[in-house]
């Protein structure tokens, strides 16, 4: 280990950054953030440090005019594009004693610039000791994007906590029990939802001994494809202590779950409703009185043919937090997998999205308002109603000519697409062995789809 990563009070530091352009530029870029004492010096300047000094956020000088001692007290970057003059603001600064910093020469540096993830206060530099900067970039946006925005609420709401405990508390084992509890409570998250009551109340119970609510998190787990899950997705699925998945949820989403969550799998496929769906609702409801973090991870969107508002009617009802995170619905992941835009300027200014599960052979939809011209039309769980459903639609005055496309296994490696016409469709069913789940999509933007079709 070569470098060694501390904290300065940054007010207490003082910069000299030679170099006018644009890696002195990106130097000032971090440093700004932290103290104003900024000084550049060269005998140009980029228009970006012209308009800071013009701000007065730092200050200029052309040139040190042989008065080398100047540099005592400060830190050095030397960030010229003259390796050589890089150099020998070196040997100055090292005969002076003052910490320098060349670009791209660590192996003579005092110390280096980190990637830096600000959530003031909380603060994450990532290093690869200069050796590869790419990555280090790569490691901050991915950080980044899985941290919430709202850690600076969260510092500020934990800091105030330690405060109250620390006055309430002598005894450090207690203290430090009591943060293990609440840290692994639901306090974190509903912080981080923007539900400071709720956190606080879940505090109080924890820190009188009491028993306390852990939460719910509904989400939609989008219709395959892991990357299509939102950042807030990932985010909750990896806290999760205890699971309750559907069969539509692809085995590589679940593996962004805690290796020590609890996993329990409760069906959904037709005719193998593994848990009926009363029980789901008391599942969630039960664990998350026990104080658990709980997840509920749908296919798709949670309130899209997911039942996701009866799930969450009943954690209403008992006073139990949730959150709910939509998901990328199949509607939308199949047809952009499939090339067929739901909506097109010439060919469907609406789009409509029904059911086809059929209840005693007959899928009951109101036909006549699905066979407008110009509108799309999307069938979630038709497949074995496919046959009966496209002889309606033709018998209600639909085209016969009308295209239409099976989309199966959507936005997964094994995704196919069959399209057709309503009048051949039944053929094409009997001809394939098409299996669940599968998406229908009726109408002219089915006609995109030879031309529009990227995945396969
Ligand atoms: N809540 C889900 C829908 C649940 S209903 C959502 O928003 O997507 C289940 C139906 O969704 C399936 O019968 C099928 O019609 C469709 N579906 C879900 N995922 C699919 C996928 N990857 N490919 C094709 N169809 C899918």
């Amino acid at each position: 280990m070569n470098w060694l990563p501390l904290l300065h009070r940054s007010n207490d530091v003082k910069f000299i950054i030679f170099g006018g352009g644009q890696v002195a530029h990106r130097k000032v870029q971090t440093l700004i953030k932290f103290t104003e004492a900024i000084t550049v010096v060269s005998p140009e300047l980029d228009s970006r440090l012209q308009a800071l000094v013009s701000k007065g956020r730092i200050q200029h000088i052309q040139s040190l005019a042989q008065q080398e001692h100047v540099l005592v007290g400060y830190r050095i970057v030397a960030a010229t594009d003259n390796a050589k003059v890089n150099q020998q603001i070196a040997s100055w600064a090292k005969a002076l004693s003052c910490p320098v910093s060349i670009a791209d020469d660590p192996s003579h540096s005092d110390f280096i610039f980190p990637a830096i993830i600000d959530r003031n206060p909380v603060m994450i530099a990532i290093s690869s000791a200069s050796e590869s900067p790419a990555l280090t970039r790569y490691l901050r946006n991915q950080l980044d994007a899985a941290l919430s925005s709202r850690i600076p609420q969260l510092a500020q709401f934990t800091a105030s906590l330690r405060r109250s405990i620390r006055s309430r508390f002598d005894d450090s084992k207690k203290r430090q029990q009591l943060w293990r509890t609440l840290m692994s409570s639901a306090m974190p998250n509903l912080v981080l939802a923007g539900k400071e009551d709720q956190a606080q109340a879940i505090c109080d119970d924890v820190i009188a001994g009491k028993g306390h609510n852990g939460e719910v998190f509904l989400v939609g787990a989008g219709p395959g494809d892991p990357e299509l899950l939102t950042l807030k997705a990932v985010r909750l699925i990896q806290q999760a202590d205890v699971v309750f998945y559907d069969r539509l949820v692809s085995p590589a989403i679940l593996e962004y779950c805690n290796s020590k969550a609890e996993m329990h799998y409760v069906g959904k496929a037709k005719s193998d409703h593994a848990v009926p769906q009363t029980e789901i609702n008391q599942l969630l409801a039960d664990h998350a009185k026990m104080g658990k973090t709980v997840l509920r991870l749908k296919g798709g969107d949670p309130f899209i043919f997911g039942r996701g508002g009866e799930e969450i009617e009943l954690l209403a009802d008992q006073q139990v937090p949730f959150q709910v995170v939509p998901g990328i619905t199949a509607a939308s992941g199949c047809s952009s997998y499939a090339g067929i835009p739901l909506t097109h300027r010439d060919y469907a200014q609406s789009v409509r999205f029904v059911t086809g599960h059929l209840k005693d052979g007959s899928a009951n939809l109101p036909w006549s308002e699905l066979i407008h011209p110009q509108q799309t039309l999307v069938i979630y769980m038709g497949l074995t109603g496919i046959s009966h459903i496209s002889q309606e639609l033709m018998a209600h005055g639909m085209s016969s000519d009308t295209p239409i496309a099976l989309i199966e296994k959507g936005t997964l490696p094994e995704q196919k697409v069959y399209t057709s016409t309503l009048a051949d469709i039944s053929d094409v069913i009997a001809n394939n062995s098409i299996s669940a789940p599968t998406l229908t999509i009726v109408g002219d933007v089915v006609r995109l789809h030879k031309k529009l079709s990227w995945y396969s």
